[in-house]
């Protein structure tokens, strides 16, 4: 029997497990991807973290590819 998903459900937020309508592709919620948006600004703006590494990892990749 084939299972009708006409219902929308609530997915949940990695971070702070709160159920929302809108969540985005990484798992997040709106208020945690600002969050999070915020904290990798200010890790860019400092060039240092967790966030800001990564973002330079996939900035050069991509301009290597770019260039390519
Ligand atoms: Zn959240």
């Amino acid at each position: 029997m084939k299972e009708i998903s006409k219902k929308k459900f609530r997915r949940q937020c990695i971070i702070c497990h709160k159920k929302s309508y809108y969540i985005s592709e990484h798992g997040l919620c709106g208020n945690c991807m600002k969050e999070k948006i915020l904290l990798a600004r200010s890790q860019i703006k400092s060039k240092e973290g967790e966030i800001y590494e990564k973002w330079k990892t996939n900035l050069s990749e991509s301009l290597e590819r770019f260039a390519r």
